[in-house]
């Protein structure tokens, strides 16, 4: 991986593996990528006079023909309510993304983006109307949880959800890479059983990441069991209809042996109706799952136009009565009541004013 910018190799976003073969490629022992991952992934360090392992001359060496630090900390943003904030940071092209903290009562989660904007423009979602620029670097993904760890604790962090910006399947290596970084012993202390990727519903790369042996919990946003309403809402599911996503996501189960979490927008007049009901009841019998209902979050601020305009929330009334009618089918469900929409950081919300 180089950087355009300074022509350096860019160390953080590489697996272990990956910086054993580095280290070997410059005439080193494979063991050094081990003391160097380390460095870079438990404690966090971003200045290679730290690494006190390493022989001197070898120091001066990679901070010469290497770099380690990818984002840079722009700004952070706390909401008064309830304590979620969010971070603006900057890549070395000079996008900007973002990331959010959330503490619960029980857990403090971090979200995570992976791509600079997104590409899939479902109708409900401010990152979706920004439009698309570009793929994260695993060291990109890396970061944003490096910034939040030495900003908030890093013992304090218990759970990542890759729920950002971007469709992370569609920077399927890149984020395989951050996933193979993060689930390792010697990183985070945040174990796959405590990262969540949330997708869109790009069917065959589902099946490859459940190939790939990581036991990442999986979330696939539903919206709607109904194919046509689906991709009103989500044009995405005309490449890859529900139909092929549940037939993936079986596959998911099947090998990973993990539950399936559904995202549910709430949408008026939209899939808030009996007939939703049903047809969740159906799905969520055929697959070991849960449902997170999300409220729908308010996108004035962004001046959608089209369908985007139509959206409206249900009230919240009508949320509950749909709740309550799902769980009288025995159906776990969560309401994720709004964190951080006076800061523009709730779910759907995130997107960078200056990009
Ligand atoms: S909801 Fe996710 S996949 Fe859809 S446009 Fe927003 S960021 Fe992209």
């Amino acid at each position: 991986m180089i950087n355009d910018l300074k022509k350096k190799t860019t160390l953080k976003g590489m697996t272990l593996d990956e910086l054993n073969n580095y280290f070997v490629s410059i005439g080193e022992p494979a063991f050094r990528g081990g003391q160097v991952f380390n460095w870079i992934y438990n404690h966090l360090v971003t200045d290679f006079s730290d690494m006190k392992n390493l022989p001197k001359p070898l120091r001066t060496k990679l901070s010469e023909d290497t770099i380690i630090q990818t984002l840079a900390y722009v700004d952070s943003e706390i909401s008064a309510s309830t304590g979620t904030k969010k971070f603006i940071l900057e890549t070395h092209d000079l996008n900007k993304i973002e990331s959010v903290i959330i503490p619960e009562e029980n857990r403090t989660t971090l979200c995570i983006s992976t791509q600079v904007g997104c590409p899939l423009d479902c109708k409900f979602c401010a990152t979706g109307l920004m439009g698309y620029k570009k793929n994260l670097s695993a060291g990109e993904i890396f970061d944003q949880y490096m910034i939040a760890a030495l900003n908030y604790g890093k013992e304090n962090l218990t759970n990542i959800v890759y729920m950002g910006m971007g469709e992370p399947l569609l920077n399927y290596a890149a984020t395989l890479n951050s996933l193979k970084i993060f689930g390792d012993e010697l990183t985070t202390g945040i174990s796959l059983k405590k990262i969540t990727l949330s997708t869109a519903g790009i069917a065959p790369k589902i099946k490859e990441l459940a190939d790939s042996g990581l036991k990442v919990k999986l979330a696939l946003s539903l919206h709607s069991c109904f194919e046509d309403t689906r991709s009103k809402i989500m044009p995405i599911n005309i490449k890859y209809p529900l139909k092929q996503n549940i037939d993936a996501i079986k596959y998911y189960v099947k090998k990973t042996n993990t539950r399936i979490t559904f995202e549910y927008v709430m949408l008026k007049d939209i899939n808030d109706r009996q007939d939703d009901i049903n047809a969740i009841t159906r799905l969520c019998s055929e697959i070991p799952s849960k449902v997170n209902v999300i409220p729908f979050n308010s996108l004035k601020h962004m001046n959608p136009v089209g369908f985007s305009a139509l959206l409206e929330p249900t009230p919240k009334h009508r949320i509950e009565d749909f709740v309550s009618k799902l769980r009288n089918r025995n159906i776990t469900v969560n309401v994720r009541y709004t964190q951080g929409d006076d800061i523009a950081a709730a779910c759907g919300q995130l997107a960078v004013k200056f990009n």
